[in-house]
């Protein structure tokens, strides 16, 4: 691979987005209506996330969506100051978070409105809807209100 990679971000480049697969495409439409949805398995029940194909526990390829309750724990964090990708840098330094849902999934996200020496493991949090583009749009969390 050669560093010139169209892959590969340079300086003054907008940050990455997803791009949406047949696996994930109904959690990211969900995102764009700012609204939480996890995969579930039709089959078995079991909750999975990230989206993809097959039930981890039953292996089959049924499921459906289900609107998630948007709220969870931080599980872990960092903060990251660089050298990073390119197009974060101009955001460095930042948090970057595993939120645990509360319907059990551990979720990677960023912390907003909340500066990164008042966050703590285990603080509550709850979704928030970025839109970064006409066609996307991030989930990030926030510290719950009570
Ligand atoms: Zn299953």
């Amino acid at each position: 691979m050669s560093d010139d990679s169209p892959s590969r971000p340079s300086a003054g480049t907008t940050i990455p987005l997803p791009v949406p697969t047949p696996d994930n495409a109904g959690f990211w439409e969900a995102c764009r209506h700012h609204e939480l949805r996890l995969q579930y398995c039709a089959r078995c029940g079991a909750v999975r996330h990230p989206p993809r194909p097959t039930c981890p526990q039953c292996v089959s390829f049924d499921f459906e969506w289900r609107r998630a309750s948007g709220r969870g724990i931080v599980y872990t964090f960092t903060i990251v100051h660089g050298p990073t990708l390119a197009a974060f840098q101009a955001s460095a330094p930042y948090n970057v978070v595993v939120i645990q849902l509360v319907e059990g999934p551990f979720f990677v996200s960023n912390l907003v409105g909340c500066s990164a020496d008042r966050i703590t493991v285990g603080m509550p949090v709850e979704v928030v809807f970025e839109d970064v583009s006409d066609t996307v749009t991030l989930p990030k969390f926030r510290p719950a209100v009570a």
